[in-house]
């Protein structure tokens, strides 16, 4: 427990201790370590009519919990932030176990921690009404009240990250909650709302695991009001079409296939390590990751040449070995997928720099780092989203037909440029259509600063004061 931790509610010491508290007493799907093929523990899975309870308790909890009001629930959120910290090193084993990330580098403490900080920084702004006109006829303000009951929807990737992301300006703004996180990484949300619900009052926050069958009805549920979707587009499409009838609220986060466009004036020394970890981070399983690297002819090698030599100081391997940083595929579709998309470009011609060689024998699901080069641009690696660790690197010959190739796409959620001239970055950077476009890093998220895609890649946005509006309703109260 951190020396200013104000915690004084149970601490696990381990991912043991903490699975003994969530995991059913007897029964229960088996979930697998993506790394060993070992059994992590097992998850009380939900039904559509446990979900239909939860969602009715939740209904019924959200007038008290909007009823505290702003500073109680500020209050209780830091205190929720202190258990998650408390509990860092347990839900990070845990997560790192069911996930596959490592604990090292940033991965599965980096994954807990950043947990924490987002739940902090959902207490860190007043939402304060708005004056909107005021000229002596007309006075009209705006608030924003609580929407009611969100229902929460999210991927395998980064579980706890992603779940608190949803959970916690839904709660902050008086909504009560109603979790469905992934059938491949449930233990990791059941814990890390379990360890929330130490601090939280009771009926405030619900977790239902289950398949898609539940996720279909969150979607569709007459007593939710919003939902919060993060994972791919064809899903996300799915949601939209059943939620049209109870015209709910929807941010969807969804898939990307997010483009880096390097100038020629980088070093390309200087950049390949941020290179690398924005393409790679998570094993390349993160919506926002660089998934297609377009580079000019005259800068090609060098690039090239400075990403393998930073890829190969990267080792891969089981979570929980402190020596890690990338680790397997989440499950075996997605490697699946990765390997087909490799293997597809291999075929067509594209030049293997890095990897492409996965062990057939090998417990876990890892592909190898991979850098595929004169590869075509309209290979299925580049125009798919891979969501792995292989990077195709695409020689153009200049900018402009980089920014024609990373704007051909009919999804936007990041993008990168990467050069020595600020202001020559920021003209690129403003023909990019992308939710968000870095320059000279990329995927690097805060909670301050508002998220969200442009294109297919969604709609509505996440974080800062932008976020706690999307999960709020606005009232306007004229006279
Ligand atoms: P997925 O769409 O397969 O599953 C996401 C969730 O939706 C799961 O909980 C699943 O059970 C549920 N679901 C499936 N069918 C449903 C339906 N018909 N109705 C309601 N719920 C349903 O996504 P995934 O494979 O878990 O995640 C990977 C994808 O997520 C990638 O495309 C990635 O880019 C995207 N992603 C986006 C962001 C972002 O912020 N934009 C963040 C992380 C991941």
């Amino acid at each position: 427990m951190s020396a200013t931790s104000t915690h004084d509610g149970i601490v696990y010491a381990n991912a043991k201790e903490l699975l003994a508290a969530i995991e059913p007493a007897s029964g229960g799907r088996e979930i697998s370590d993506p790394a060993t093929g070992d059994i992590v523990g097992r998850v009380a899975e939900g039904t559509v009519a446990d979900l239909d309870a939860a969602v009715e308790r939740a209904k019924a909890a959200q007038p008290g919990w909007d009823a505290l009001g702003h500073a109680e629930r500020r209050r209780l959120l830091n205190a929720a932030a202190d258990a998650i910290e408390a509990n860092a090193e347990a839900l990070a084993e845990l997560l790192s176990r069911e996930q596959g990330k490592p604990l090292n580098g940033p991965n599965a403490r980096f994954e807990v921690g950043g947990a924490a900080a987002w739940l902090r920084a959902a207490t860190a702004y007043d939402v304060d009404p708005e004056v909107v006109v005021d000229d002596g006829e007309t006075y009209a303000v705006k608030h924003y009240r609580a929407l009611g009951v969100v229902g929460a929807i999210g991927p395998w990737n980064w579980p706890m990250m992603i779940s608190i992301w949803q959970l916690a300006p839904s709660l902050r703004m008086g909504n009560t909650v109603v979790l469905k996180p992934s059938e491949y990484t449930p233990l990791s949300v059941v814990a890390l709302v379990h360890v929330l619900n130490q601090v939280l009052p009771a009926e405030v926050l619900h977790v239902i695991p289950g398949g898609r069958e539940v996720g279909e009805r969150v979607a569709e549920h007459p007593l939710i009001d919003k939902i919060m979707f993060t994972g791919s587009t064809s899903t996300g499409k799915a949601i939209i079409r059943s939620s049209a009838d109870t015209v709910k609220r929807l941010t969807m986060e969804l898939g990307g296939n997010d483009a880096g466009v390097v100038l020629p004036d980088v070093d390309a020394k200087a950049i390949a390590q941020d290179l690398f970890w924005g393409a790679f981070i998570n094993t390349g399983q993160t919506c926002a990751a660089l998934k297609r690297l377009y580079v000019p002819e005259e800068i090609y090698d060098a690039v090239v040449e400075a990403l393998i030599e930073v890829a190969q100081q990267m080792p891969m391997g089981p979570g929980l070995d402190e020596k890690n940083v990338l680790g397997p595929l989440q499950n075996q579709a997605q490697y699946r997928i990765v390997a087909e998309l490799v293997q597809d470009a291999v075929d067509s011609g594209a030049k293997v720099l890095l990897g492409a060689n996965p062990q057939s024998d090998a417990a876990g699901y890892f592909y190898p780092t991979t850098l595929i080069g004169e590869i075509d641009p309209n290979s299925r690696l580049v125009i798919e989203e891979q969501f792995g660790p292989a990077l195709p690197i695409i020689k153009v010959k200049d900018v402009e037909e980089a920014i024609a190739h990373a704007n051909a796409l009919d999804v936007g959620l990041g993008a990168s440029v990467w050069s020595s001239d600020r202001a020559k970055a920021t003209e690129v950077a403003a023909r990019l259509q992308a939710g968000t476009v870095w320059i000279n890093s990329h995927g690097t998220i805060d909670p301050r600063v508002p998220f969200g895609g442009a294109k297919q890649s969604g709609y509505g946005l996440e974080f800062g004061l932008d976020g706690l509006k999307a999960v709020a309703q606005p009232q306007i109260i004229n006279g």
